[in-house]
């Protein structure tokens, strides 16, 4: 049941009671990883926070190579993380750069979808300033190799 967490915390991730923090520490979390970003060759650093069903929060930075095309964003970096570390469930990502806010990429928009196609996602930027979009808005009627066009990890 949700919000008993009289049964201790070894339920399957998003069944625990989720210790949701708030967007402006979730922004901040951002804006911390932000300065690890490796971004060399564009000086255009990338922070992310991706809140999990349970609680946890996976930070991404986006790191550049000379050759470009390894190139990752910030936030593939952090929906990688956590699915490589086992988390499925996800709530909500924040997403920061210099600019007013960082709107993510077609490539991070598909990962996004797929993975979390109710996601929250907060675009921000290191004054703490932000705005709040679903996926769902940035990637309408998206690519789907299901008939009924929903992704493996929605049913
Ligand atoms: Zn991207």
């Amino acid at each position: 049941m949700v919000g008993d967490t009289s049964g201790g915390d070894d339920g399957p991730v998003g069944i625990r009671d989720p210790i949701l923090m708030s967007d402006e520490q979730l922004m901040q979390l951002a804006n911390d990883v932000r300065e690890k970003a490796y971004a060399p060759y564009s000086n255009f650093k990338v922070g992310a926070a991706l809140l999990c069903a349970d609680g946890s929060v996976i930070t991404g930075i986006n790191i550049e190579s000379a050759t470009f095309t390894p190139s990752i964003c910030a936030e593939r970096t952090a929906f990688f993380k956590a699915i490589s570390e086992g988390h499925r469930d996800f709530v909500k990502i924040a997403v920061t750069c210099d600019k007013a806010y960082c709107s993510p990429c077609g490539v991070c928009r598909q990962v996004m979808v797929e993975h979390a196609p109710n996601l929250e996602i907060l675009l921000g930027n290191p004054s703490g300033t932000f705005k709040r979009m679903t996926i769902k808005e940035l990637l309408p009627e998206s690519f789907s190799l299901r008939d009924d066009g929903e992704c493996e990890s929605c049913s």
